[in-house]
């Protein structure tokens, strides 16, 4: 039973909920409780299921997990609690997403090189905020953005979501990614000389370590929470320059070594396995693809502690797309189709090796708001259900530094959770069909929406 003086929300709830996405950090309410109650909750994924749990988040932060429907007693609160029930009676509940490779500035279409030459910053910015809600409503409430070409846009997204204005997933940004001159992340490859200005390490273009350095340090000016790099090679890059090595060793080792020093993580974009290898040896903490990985990336891996984030509906994206008369440039179809077959397989071998395996998608690549569309690929990978939805709640949450606070619904951690109708552990495209989103204590989508 709820006390009587305190304020059931009705109308109100949707003001509520929408204000209180400011509580991402700090609480805008000083005693708002959500009782979150679920027919079966799945708190810690890896452990047991349970029936009949009640979360209970207070100003955002999960206060409690209680056994059965009932309470709890608010009767005693010094300042009258203001309370939103969120019913989830007939649903599976499991903490919120983490989607550790986005990208939230594009979705990629054949139109998408003309609209990056005319599209002004502003407009870039208000149609991420449609992609971000997209990824939120999936029942992402993280993401980690791997590298935008508008690094000003992608900072100010996360802060704005983070600030209340924007509704979107908690972002982790890497700004600009960091490429070599006519690389992977060199956005002007492929047009006219003298089209733009020069490219330059503040703009991420970076040659050599010390432009490496310079180029690392310049993101982390900007507000970039972690480095990205292109080490090697990409599928959907104008260049005709395969998917080798890009940066040499002592420029990786420049780049992470500048990155750890401020403490930044790095994630290094790679497919070639010279590249794989040589960004691990560097010390990258995560490898994102590695498609053409061998038995030496593999003990690279476990050796250096690096996360794999497969990215496998990338893959299978772009191969559909190849297919498609002029949806990329003949190069580009050329590489998808090269790659996309090997995804799987790569998949297989760092799974069955033991290889952490942090769940990212490249969504920007594939449809935003399809991310979950990962989960059966990688469970035709070999993993269990339960293996990917660990990978995408608790080891995604390792990998962005966030276990503290994300990854499992415990006391202690922000109140980020989804609901689903099935039980996913059976099937996992469960999470393709989310009934309920709710992050930081605010339901931020309706409760059923089949
Ligand atoms: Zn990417």
């Amino acid at each position: 039973m709820l006390p009587k003086h305190a304020l059931l929300l009705t109308a109100f709830a949707t003001f509520f909920a929408a204000a209180s996405l400011a509580t991402d950090d700090a609480p805008a309410k000083p005693n708002h409780y959500t009782i979150v109650r679920c027919g079966t909750l799945l708190a810690v994924p890896g452990q047991p299921a349970k029936s009949k749990q009640t979360v209970v988040i207070k100003n955002g932060i999960i206060e409690s997990v209680r056994d059965g429907l009932e309470g709890p007693d608010l009767k005693n609160e010094a300042v009258t609690p203001i309370i939103e029930e969120v019913d989830l009676r007939d649903k599976f509940v499991l903490p919120g997403l983490i989607d550790c490779h986005v990208h939230l500035t594009m979705e990629f279409d054949a139109a998408l090189r003309m609209r990056d030459l005319v599209e002004s910053d502003g407009f870039t910015a208000l149609r991420a905020t449609t992609y971000a809600r997209r990824n939120l409503d999936a029942g992402f409430t993280t993401v980690r953005d791997l590298g935008s070409g508008r690094a000003q846009v992608i900072l100010d997204l996360r802060d704005a979501i983070k600030a209340g204005f924007v509704v979107g997933p908690r972002v982790v940004a890497a700004g600009h990614a960091i490429s070599i001159t006519g690389g992977h992340g060199d956005g002007t490859t492929g047009f006219r000389e003298g089209l733009f200005l020069p490219s330059t390490p503040e703009g991420g273009i970076a040659d050599g370590p010390d432009e490496c350095r310079k180029a690392v340090r310049n993101q982390i000016k900007l507000g970039a929470d972690v480095i990205k790099v292109t080490a090697t090679g990409g599928v959907l890059s104008a260049a005709k320059a395969g998917l080798a090595q890009q940066y040499f060793d002592d420029e990786l080792d420049a780049i992470v070594t500048t990155a750890h020093s401020l403490q930044r993580k790095v994630a290094a974009h790679a497919h070639g396995v010279d590249g794989i290898n040589a960004a691990i040896r560097a010390g990258v903490d995560s490898v994102e693809h590695g498609t053409y990985l061998d038995d030496d990336s593999i003990a690279l891996f476990k050796g250096r502690n690096c996360y794999h984030v497969p990215t496998l509906l990338a893959s299978a994206t772009v191969a559909a797309n190849a297919e498609v008369p002029g949806f990329y440039l003949p190069q580009v179809a050329e590489k998808a189709r090269l790659v996309a077959p090997k995804s799987i397989e790569m998949f297989r071998k760092s799974h069955e090796a033991g290889v952490k395996i942090a769940f990212g998608t490249d969504t920007g690549v594939s449809p935003h708001g399809q991310n979950a569309r990962e989960f059966a690929l990688m469970v035709q990978g070999g993993m269990t259900p339960t293996e990917a939805i660990r990978s995408a709640t608790i080891v995604a949450s390792e990998l962005l530094g966030l276990e503290k606070e994300i990854g499992t619904i415990e006391p202690g951690k922000t109140g980020d959770l989804i609901a689903v109708k099935g039980d996913p552990t059976k099937d996992v495209t469960e999470l393709e069909r989310v009934a309920c989103v709710v992050k930081a204590g605010s339901r931020v989508a309706p409760v059923t929406r089949q």
